[in-house]
């Protein structure tokens, strides 16, 4: 038979145990710091018998230690109070980096009596162990005035457990503060770029209207080199508004504010009046451009508007991105239900680990300082976001630069 103060003492043993796996688990799930570090001295003070416990962190740039958390004294008054790393027991811990058993504070020289004074506390045994993240000591923590005579070597070891979770709990949930402050400045920034652009592209579209009136109207009156002139001043207008079109579509798009307009159409006329409008783009730079499909009609439910842009976008970069004399092809086809459609090309290709990237805003392989090929860097954000809006999904393939790029595009079919 186990004599009945060894089994008292296992017992609470067993208890110890099991509230230390209960702070591990609540250390784990909880992220608000305040709330980590309030259950970390109430569990200390509770397991280690005694009337107080506080948590002090270092404050690196005043070199000093002060109060986060406390039980059992006057938490706010404490976290006026700085304590100072040299002449305090808390800062003999925290550079000695080890834990310090004191059974009679008052008459321990480290003693920093103002902390006690300030609060009303008379602090009369103390148990303190330093909190370390990776070897570097963070803070101490310190259980107070043990009710039933002085701590002992299993206090020292629970209080020491209790510490190191706690500092990799505490330090968890900074870093998550953290990384919350960083995401809310980069949705403030993220939010400012949309009102700009938003405000940008309103405020030139007036402007521009009044240059393409006057272009277009002089184009057709003037005679001769006049004529010719308005001609490129209307071209260069025209491809301004594209450009503020492509802003005020992507950021409509960010905002998820895009309307749709759906309506039925067969993939064949959708490509073919793209292939048609940019036919002549292709043969400046000689380029053979050529549509495959299948006679059977595809047929898709979408915003044809949008999806046509889709499309230009797609052909344009393609004629863009292919040297003269190469071949552009557009083909569609029905596989396992979808309508694929493929714009394959043999220019300059695309490296393998850019084949994501280039559909993130703004993106663009060639840094702009050393860009031949112009452009924004929208077009595939603003061709991806549309054909994920239609419910299809949008990749490019490349077998590396030089070796020309194939585009797809797979959409629901639509069959009534
Ligand atoms: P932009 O063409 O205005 O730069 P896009 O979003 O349309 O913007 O394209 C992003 C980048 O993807 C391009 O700058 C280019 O580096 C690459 N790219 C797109 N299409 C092709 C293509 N057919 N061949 C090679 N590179 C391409």
């Amino acid at each position: 038979m186990i004599p009945s103060s060894q089994s008292e003492n296992l017992g609470k043993t067993a208890r110890q145990m099991e509230r230390l796996v209960n702070l591990s688990v609540t250390l784990n799930s909880t992220l608000d710091p305040d709330r980590l570090l309030r259950f970390i001295i109430e569990t200390a003070a509770d397991l280690l018998e005694c009337e107080a416990a506080s948590i002090l962190l270092y404050d690196e740039k005043r070199g000093e230690l002060f109060f986060t958390s406390a039980v059992g004294t006057d938490q706010q008054k404490l976290a006026e109070i700085p304590v100072p790393i040299e002449g305090s027991i808390a800062g003999t811990i925290f550079t000695q980096n080890r834990p310090l058993v004191i059974n009679d504070v008052e008459k321990d020289p480290r003693h920093y009596t103002q902390v006690g004074e300030q609060i009303q506390f008379r602090p009369r045994s103390l148990l303190g162990v330093p909190m370390r993240i990776r070897e570097k000591v963070t803070g101490v923590l310190e259980a107070l005035n043990k009710r039933d005579g002085g701590f002992d070597d299993a206090d020292v070891q629970i209080l020491s457990v209790i510490a190191s979770q706690a500092a990799v709990a505490i330090n968890n949930a900074r870093l998550v503060q953290a990384l919350q402050r960083a995401y809310d400045e980069l949705s403030r920034l993220d939010k400012l770029k949309s009102d700009f652009l938003a405000i940008a592209s309103h405020e030139l579209r007036t402007p521009l209207g009044v240059v393409l009136g006057y272009a277009t109207f002089l184009q057709e009156e003037a005679q001769g080199e006049i004529s010719e002139h308005a001609k490129v001043v209307l071209a260069s207008a025209l491809r301004m508004r594209s450009i503020i079109e492509s802003m005020t579509n992507l950021n409509l798009l960010q905002m998820m504010t895009v309307k749709l307009d759906l309506k039925t159409a067969a993939i064949q006329q959708i490509l073919k009046s793209v292939c048609d409008e940019l036919m002549p783009t292709a043969k400046a730079k000689c380029q053979m451009l050529t549509l495959e499909a299948p006679d059977e009609q595809l047929m898709v439910k979408a915003d044809i508007e949008k999806l046509e842009q889709v499309f230009k976008n797609l052909l344009n970069n393609a004629i863009r991105f292919t040297p003269e004399g190469g071949e552009i092809t557009f083909n569609a086809s029905l596989i396992h239900g979808e309508v694929w459609v493929k714009i394959k090309d043999n220019g300059i290709g695309i490296p393998k680990n850019e084949l994501e990237n280039i559909f993130k805003e703004f993106y663009q392989v060639e840094s702009h300082m050393t860009r031949r090929h112009g452009g924004l860097g929208v077009g595939l954000s603003i061709a991806k976001g549309i054909v994920e809006l239609l419910g299809g999904r949008i990749w490019a393939e490349s077998e590396g630069q030089g070796k020309g790029s194939t585009f797809t595009v797979v959409l629901p079919k639509y069959s009534g």
